[in-house]
């Protein structure tokens, strides 16, 4: 702080906590861009463009917009070159396909058991999990801590990952062109890790693993196989634990989906 600027070191901390509850939590830049200023670049003409008249202004050139997303299909084939979960977590590190990646802190690639029969599917790290690199290890991963416990379980005995592995800015949902981009590389996680049972968290894990464009409260709670890459697998849908903390009564209809997986395990004869 310089001794010119306007703020002193209490305002400076309130402004930034009204930008906080505001939800800004991150500084992409000095000055704001307006995109809709920006336009894509010209397409060559068919024909050559008349010669200018002399002392006519010069042609404005369009901004070259940014760069926002790689290639699914060169996500797919790298995603599949990866033969361990060590290789394709050092994959996703050098991958800039994905734009979440830039205003990301860090990777968040995994928590648990790769050898264990069960993985859960979340949404997206959130601003914990982008400061320590590991899923659900905010608010919700305590409570989906203690849901796990609930059925006899913990991270030692399940695999944890997110349909992206980098935060969203502000916590939003990735969009469609995201998730496309680093589903391959879900897959192939999920095909590497061949868990037995899966537990999606949240509307946006059930529908990209089911493949469906239903809502979570329908399909809440029941079995069905799917394929995942190329992974058959039985998988249940259950709500998101930040849901739950935003909605106790909603806990009832978790505890019943816990009491499923349970009984699923028991069923299986799975090692917990
Ligand atoms: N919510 C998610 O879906 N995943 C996390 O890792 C944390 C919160």
């Amino acid at each position: 702080m310089t001794e010119n600027h306007p703020l002193n070191h209490d305002e400076m901390l309130a402004v930034l906590d009204w930008y906080r509850a505001a939800g800004v939590d991150i500084a992409v830049g000095e000055e704001p861009v307006d995109r809709f200023a920006q336009r894509p670049p010209a397409r060559p003409a068919a024909t050559p463009p008349p010669t200018a008249m002399p002392g006519a202004a010069p042609p404005q050139r369009a901004v070259e917009p940014p760069a926002i997303g790689g290639d699914p299909g060169e996500a797919r084939s790298l995603a599949a070159s990866a033969k361990s979960l060590d290789e394709l977590q050092a994959l996703l590190e050098n991958y800039d396909g994905c734009g979440l990646k830039l205003r990301a802190t860090q990777l968040v690639f995994a928590d648990g058991n790769p050898a264990a029969d069960i993985m859960l599917i979340g949404e997206a790290p959130g601003a914990e999990e982008d400061r320590q690199g590991k899923p659900f290890v905010g608010k919700s991963g305590q409570l989906l801590d203690r849901m796990l416990a609930a059925i006899g379980l913990d991270r030692s005995k399940v695999y944890i990952a997110n349909t992206v592995p980098w935060r969203p800015p502000g916590n939003r949902t990735p969009t469609p062109e995201e998730m496309a981009l680093c589903l391959p590389f879900l897959h192939r996680q999920v095909e590497l890790v061949a868990p037995k049972l899966v537990m999606t968290l949240g509307g946006p894990a059930m529908q990209t693993i089911f493949e469906t464009t239903s809502g979570i409260i329908k399909m809440r709670g029941k079995w069905s196989g799917v394929t995942i890459g190329s992974h058959q697998v039985e998988a249940i849908p259950t709500l998101h634990p930040a849901y739950l903390l935003r909605n106790a009564p909603a806990k009832e209809q978790a505890w019943a989906d816990m009491l499923s997986l349970k009984l699923k395990i028991e069923a299986l004869g799975l090692a917990h």
